[in-house]
Parts: structure tokens; C-alpha cells; sequence
């Protein structure tokens, strides 16, 4: 269950009394993981950048540590919210009225698609906390007509969208009406970035504007941390030979080879073993006694080789494996980060090479965006201190 949690509580943040009101009249009882983690490092004033999945309430930890914070005397705009659409400004902007009505703060929100002339009527009255979409943000702070000098919390939820290609002037211009930095480099002002995936958009506009940004990722235990990942372009024809070469020169300790479909699992195991490579093949359509005894003895190191689809991706954690050969690219970075990923606890070191086709290379970009790390075209040598 996503919103379980270690036992943590609201009340052990410190927060004042009303908004503790507003949490609880909300229904929350505990705070979920990302909670537990951003609300207290965010009430710090620390800038954070944080990932987890859909579902397990963002917003509420971006919006706690930033009513928090709020002066509800001073008629002034002291949180920023950004999110890409409407439909989320205003659910978002449901979330602090829901959570901030005891403290009387008062909540606006302006987006693309509504009269600008409404916008206008509204900021005569006061506003702390200003939700909104880049564009229509951008306009109001260019006319003067929102400012943000006393602006105190800057959040970009769906961090990774409000950064992609068309946002990311937007948002530049916006920040400009922020407060300038601090003598020593710290901002004036914190800034909260939240989303699901960190692309290397993001990371850019973290190292170019966050002062020393507390990272948290809850996406899953599974990381890459570690890992060092190569591709190599092969074609169709060449793929068993790249893989025989790869297992002459690599100092393999266990390997797992991913291919897309049952029959190439079979088809290249087959091969493998025609090679008189120790290897070993599973995946799904084997009865589940058979699946269960190869994982176990390839556990137990009986076997140095294992192919198989993706039924194994999930959970897989050998320890003497050091080598992750994607025989098939995966299609998504889901399964990529399953297949190659390792619970980063354990801070073992190992190498996943990536075979790719002409028709994958759309692909392999796509996904180190999207994971926000970086496959490298394979050397004539891998150092062996990597794996
Ligand atoms: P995310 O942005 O991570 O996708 P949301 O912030 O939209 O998630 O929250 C998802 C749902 O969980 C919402 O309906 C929200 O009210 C609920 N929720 C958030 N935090 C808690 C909590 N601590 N206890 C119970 N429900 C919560
Ligand atoms: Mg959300």
C-alpha cells in the first residue's frame, strides 16, 4: 500500500495548530513515505527534488511545508505553484484550501483559457498562495500585475513536464521575477520540484537554479546507482556473435540475458548451449515448478548463465550477478529499469550492455531521459573495477 507508512505522524513536524486542523479535517491520518520525507526536510527551507509515484501525495508535501511558511497577514503572493494544466491548477488549489482552512489563507488560481480581465479583478484581493500554468503566470508577473518579490516557496509539480521543451523558457522568464540570490549563493526564495520522472531536463535546471537540493526518490528501491551502462549497435544477424565476443572478453561472474519473447529465450538459449556456455532459460510459459527450480539453482551458482523474459525482472536480486546483457532492447524504462536496476542498499558494482538495433535507437534515448541516466557506447575495454 502506497500511503503506508513507518509509523510517522503530522504532529511530529511541528506544524501549527491550524493547519494540523486542516490536515486532519482532510482525512489524513499518517503521512505517506514522500511525506515523512519532504515535509521535514522542506520545512528546513531546503530546496528539494523529489520523485515518487502517482498516487502516493505529492501534493500534499509540497503544500504542507509551504503554508507552513505562509504569513497570512502580509497581503502578499508567498507560494508559487506550478503544474502544466488547468485541470491540476485547480485540484491543486482544492488541496490548500482544503489543508490551509483554518489558517486563513487565501488561495488563487490563473491558467491559460479564462479572461485575463477576471485575473485583474481578483489580485485586488489579497492572494498567498498563487496556483497557475507557465504562461499565463509569465504574463501576469511581466505586467506587473502578480509580484513575487515576497514570494517565498517556488514548486513546480510534474516537474518534468513544466521542464520539457514547452515550458522551459517560460519558467526561466518567470523566475527572473523572483528574488535574486544571496550573498554565498543561496536562493531567497525555496524551491520544491516534484514528479514521477527526472529526465536530464531537470537536472540541468536543478544544477542551474537549486541550491544544493536535497534529492529523495521513492519511485522504487530498484536504482542504477552503480551500474554502469554501455550499448553497442549490432545488427539482427550479429547479435550471438556480439554475445559470444562479449562473454570471451568479459570476466562474468553470473549473467542474465534478456530477450522479448519466449521463443527467442528458448531460440538463444539453445544456441548458448550449443556453444557449451553453462547456461539455463526461463520464462513464462514454463510451469512454475521448472521456473522455481532454475531461479533457485542459478542462485545457488550452479549455472553461470541465465536467459529469460521478463517475468523474472521483478525481485531479482543476485548478488553474484555482474553482468545484464539486454539481448532485446525493452520497450519501455519501466522494464528497463527492472531488468538492469538493483536494490541500491547493497552498493554491489555491475555492468548491463544493451544490443541495438537500428530500430531501437529512438528508444534507448527515450528511456536515459526518462530514467535521467546515461548509456554509453561500449569500449574495446571495460574496466574491470566497474563490475
Ligand atoms: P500524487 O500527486 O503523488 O499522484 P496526490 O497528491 O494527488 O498524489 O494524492 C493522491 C491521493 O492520496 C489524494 O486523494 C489525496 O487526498 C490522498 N492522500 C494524500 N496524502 C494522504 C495521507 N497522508 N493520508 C491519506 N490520504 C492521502
Ligand atoms: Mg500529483
Amino acid at each position: 500500500d502506497v500511503l503506508n507508512t513507518k509509523g510517522n505522524s503530522f504532529e511530529s513536524f511541528h506544524l501549527k495548530r491550524e493547519l494540523l486542523m486542516g490536515i486532519f479535517e482532510a482525512g489524513f491520518e499518517k503521512p505517506s513515505p514522500i511525506q515523512e520525507e519532504s515535509i521535514p526536510i522542506a520545512l528546513t527551507g531546503r530546496d528539494i527534488l523529489a520523485r515518487a509515484k502517482n498516487g502516493t501525495g505529492k501534493t500534499a508535501s509540497f503544500v504542507i511545508p509551504s503554508l507552513q511558511k505562509i504569513k497570512p497577514k502580509m497581503n502578499k503572493i508567498q507560494s508559487l505553484i506550478l503544474v502544466p494544466t488547468r485541470e491540476l491548477a485547480l485540484q491543486t488549489s482544492q488541496v490548500v484550501k482544503t489543508l490551509g482552512k483554518h489558517l486563513g489563507v487565501q488561495v488563487m488560481v490563473s491558467t491559460g483559457g479564462t479572461l485575463l480581465r477576471d485575473d485583474i479583478i481578483r489580485l485586488n484581493d489579497p492572494v498567498h498562495v498563487l496556483v497557475g500554468t507557465p504562461g499565463r503566470i509569465l504574463d501576469l508577473a511581466s505586467r506587473k500585475l502578480a509580484e513575487f518579490d515576497q514570494c517565498k516557496t517556488f514548486i513546480m509539480d510534474e516537474a518534468d513536464k513544466m521542464l520539457s521543451r514547452e515550458f522551459r523558457n517560460v519558467i526561466e522568464q518567470i523566475i527572473t521575477f523572483f528574488p535574486s540570490r544571496l550573498p554565498g549563493g543561496a536562493n531567497a526564495y525555496q524551491s520544491l520540484l516534484f514528479s514521477a520522472t527526472f529526465p536530464l531536463t531537470v537536472k540541468s535546471f536543478m544544477d542551474k537554479h537549486l541550491y544544493k537540493p536535497y534529492e529523495i526518490n521513492l519511485m522504487d528501491e530498484l536504482t542504477l546507482k552503480g551500474i554502469t551502462q554501455y550499448y553497442a549497435f549490432v545488427e539482427e544477424k550479429q547479435k550471438l556473435h556480439c554475445l559470444n565476443t562479449l562473454f570471451s572478453k568479459l570476466q562474468i561472474n553470473q549473467s542474465i540475458i534478456f530477450c522479448n519473447s519466449t521463443k527467442r529465450v528458448e531460440l538463444l538459449s539453445k544456441k548458448l548451449t550449443d556453444l557449451d556456455y553453462s547456461c539455463y532459460y526461463s520464462h513464462a510459459r514454463m510451469p512454475q515448478a521448472s521456473r522455481n527450480k532454475v531461479f533457485h539453482e542459478f542462485r545457488q551458482g550452479h549455472v553461470r548463465n541465465l536467459v529469460c523474459s521478463d517475468l523474472l525482472t521483478r525481485g531479482i536480486d543476485i548478488q553474484a550477478v555482474n553482468v545484464v546483457i539486454n539481448f532485446d532492447f525493452p520497450k519501455n524504462a519501466e522494464t528497463y529499469l527492472h531488468r538492469i536496476g538493483r536494490s541500491g542498499r547493497f552498493g554491489h558494482f555491475g555492468i548491463a550492455i544493451n544490443l541495438i538495433n537500428w530500430d531501437d535507437r529512438f528508444n534507448l534515448y527515450k528511456i536515459e531521459q526518462e530514467l535521467g541516466t546515461e548509456i554509453k557506447p561500449i569500449p574495446s575495454e571495460i574496466d574491470k573495477s566497474l563490475y
